[in-house]
């Protein structure tokens, strides 16, 4: 079962740095219902362009099928959806939403689509965090302009941002649709939910697609508020015992 849909109105805030994510994992995408899936990726990629997080063919959009991801169900393989390369991702139509493997590799024929040359990126993701059912990459303005201006986004500032997000690192740049890429991420998202790409953009992570999604967002809202505030004078952190309650408090919440 899919618990993710759009429709979903929970808060949704999740463990800070989910890599100790407590509970079962998530149960992502169901087979039974790819078309509304399908739908659901469509509607982020255009969530993602009215919100100014990604221009032209920037970003991508993955989600795990359910129940097989691991082989754990007998006789079916690993599959995810993912978006096609190349790909405005703000008009998405439910064709550019392709079905993979493990490898990226299509697994059904969609007009000659290819799937998202980023895959890598994804891929890593979901190897490394056995509790991520989707990943959402995308170019948010002020986070990369934040990290290519050395300000860290590690230091918990903002209450929702230590409950939704945690702390978010940067991986060192990689030149993108390599496969180096997934390499460099994977020491990251075993700690993190949202991981900034130097010179590139940002991913973030959920146990739904909805979640995943929902990180992004806060992420660039986020770095807005930070931007804001040094230009206004000096930004404290929460105090540590503060950041501690808050994480304690995202593990009783769950998803
Ligand atoms: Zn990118």
């Amino acid at each position: 079962m899919y618990d993710g849909a759009m429709s979903r109105t929970g808060s949704g805030p999740v463990s800070a740095n989910g890599a100790s994510a407590a509970g079962p994992p998530p149960s992502p995408v169901g087979r039974d219902d790819l078309d509304a899936r399908r739908q659901d990726i469509v509607t982020v990629g255009q969530r993602l362009y009215a919100k100014g997080l990604i221009a032209a063919g920037d970003g991508n959009i993955s989600a795990r099928l359910d129940g097989d991801a691991h082989g754990s169900r007998p006789g079916t393989a690993p599959a995810w959806l993912v978006t096609a390369s190349g790909t405005h991702k703000g008009f998405l139509v439910a064709d550019d939403v392709l079905e993979v493997d493990r490898a990226g590799r299509p697994r059904e024929p969609r007009g000659g689509r290819r799937p998202s040359s980023e895959w890598s990126l994804h891929e890593a993701c979901y190897s490394e965090r056995p509790d991520c059912g989707a990943v959402v990459h995308a170019h948010p303005p002020t986070t990369i302009a934040l990290a290519l201006a050395g300000i860290s986004l590690e230091d918990p500032v903002l209450s929702e941002a230590a409950l939704v997000l945690g702390s978010v690192p940067v991986a060192p740049y990689v030149t993108p649709t390599t496969a180096a890429v997934g390499e460099t991420l994977r020491p990251f998202v075993r700690r993190a939910n949202a991981v900034i790409l130097a010179h590139h953009g940002a991913l973030c992570l959920g146990r739904t697609l909805e979640e995943a999604w929902r990180r992004m967002e806060t992420l660039e809202h986020t770095a807005l508020v930070i931007w804001r505030a040094r230009t206004l004078g000096a930004v404290p952190v929460l105090p540590a015992a503060e950041v501690a309650r808050l994480r304690a408090l995202a593990e009783r919440l769950g998803p």
